[in-house]
């Protein structure tokens, strides 16, 4: 009874990380401070979990609102993770013939999970160096009218921008949704989301994860009203939990201590960048997320990769799973002594072997 498209899948794969260093899911790697979490904890007591959760979340929405600027004219819709609003996405257009289209290599439950729903998933190849190929993505679009086009903003597993010019012309044309996924929104300037009034087919994905709550589950989709609406239908009704709402609007409120993490992390990225070009065998890109993509030398990833695990250190291996992506492999920023590790364990095995 499985169908087909079912079967072909590969469900996605989370490596066991327990005592290593863990540089493989663009989390954040800095912790709550204690006076944080005794603070946290105060507001977790009171809470009735006998009780259905709000199935509005009304009092974190207004401090979402607030935290992500957004604006006033836009509606918003919650979900257990962005990942689950990329699910309530496609399957508010999802019909047998339809499909959903974006830029290649990226994120890659938008295929798994268009192809789940039983659409059609069109791949448009980004350039060798990750920029977007504007003038294919745009008769991409005119050839395949998608339901849905998902940009990833800075993209995943690239870390670059696209061209913010290329995305207007694509709102412009497109017969259906843009979707401009900001997962990465904490480590970079440029964001779609002011955008919003102009754009009656785009909305904007953020989600808490990468800013440092990974492990909450929380994403918020921003956008035109009368789109929302008919997406909200699709959501299940008690989707976010109760703990996961209290404990959102209490980390929100306390956004500073996040901000300054991020701000961490950018700074550790660039030095991070700096220390891998310094190794001189390997192709660094750049990055406006809190990961960098690097090629390795021809056949090297998968070694490079089993030698970092050994030493404790797990990154993620992205050679084989596109041909633009041969030889790569993704590192997320993590603190700065986790980082010179990783470089220290990376130059040790980048020498060549003694003979
Ligand atoms: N969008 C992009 C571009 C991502 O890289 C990820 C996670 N790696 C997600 C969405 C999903 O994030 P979450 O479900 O944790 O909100």
């Amino acid at each position: 009874m499985v169908r087909p498209e079912i079967q072909a899948l590969t469900a996605y794969h989370v490596p066991p990380a327990s005592g290593m260093i863990k540089l493989d899911a663009m989390e954040n790697p800095w912790p709550w401070p204690e006076s944080l979490r005794e603070a946290w904890l105060e507001q977790l007591r009171p809470v009735e979990l006998n009780r259905y959760p709000d199935p509005s979340a009304q009092a974190l929405r207004s401090v979402l609102r607030e935290a992500m600027s957004v604006p006033d004219s836009a509606e918003l819709v919650l979900g257990n993770g962005s990942d689950e609003l990329i699910q309530m996405i496609i399957q508010t257009v999802a019909a047998p013939g339809r499909s959903v289209l974006a830029p290649e290599p990226t994120f890659v439950m938008y295929r798994q999970t268009a192809l789940v729903a039983g659409m059609k998933f069109c791949g448009v190849p980004l350039r060798e160096d990750f920029t977007l190929d504007r003038a294919a993505l745009l008769e991409a679009v005119e050839r395949e009218a998608p339901a849905v086009v998902f940009l990833a903003y800075p993209n995943n597993p690239t870390g670059n921008l696209f061209d913010a010019g290329a995305i207007r012309e694509l709102l412009a044309l497109a017969p259906g949704l843009v979707v401009v996924d900001e997962a990465y929104a904490p480590f970079t300037d440029a964001s779609f989301m002011s955008g919003l009034p102009d754009h009656g087919n785009l909305l904007v994905l953020r989600t808490v994860s990468k800013l440092g709550l990974a492990g909450l589950r929380l994403g918020l989709l921003a956008g035109n009203p009368a789109w929302l609406e008919q997406v909200d239908k699709t959501r299940l009704p008690y989707n976010l939990g109760t703990l996961n709402q209290v404990t959102a609007r209490f980390a929100l409120q306390h956004k500073a201590v996040f901000d300054a993490q991020a701000g961490q992390i950018r700074a550790a990225r660039s030095e991070l960048a700096t220390g891998l070009r310094a190794l001189p065998s390997l192709t660094v890109y750049p990055s406006e997320a809190n990961f960098i993509l690097f090629r390795t030398p021809a056949g090297r990833a998968a070694g490079i990769h089993e030698g970092l695990k050994q030493a404790g250190i797990l990154i993620r291996n992205l050679h084989g799973s596109a041909a633009p992506l041969q030889d790569c492999l993704r590192v997320t920023v993590g603190q700065p002594q986790e980082n010179a590790a990783f470089l220290a364990a990376l130059e040790a095995l980048l020498q060549p072997a003694e003979s």
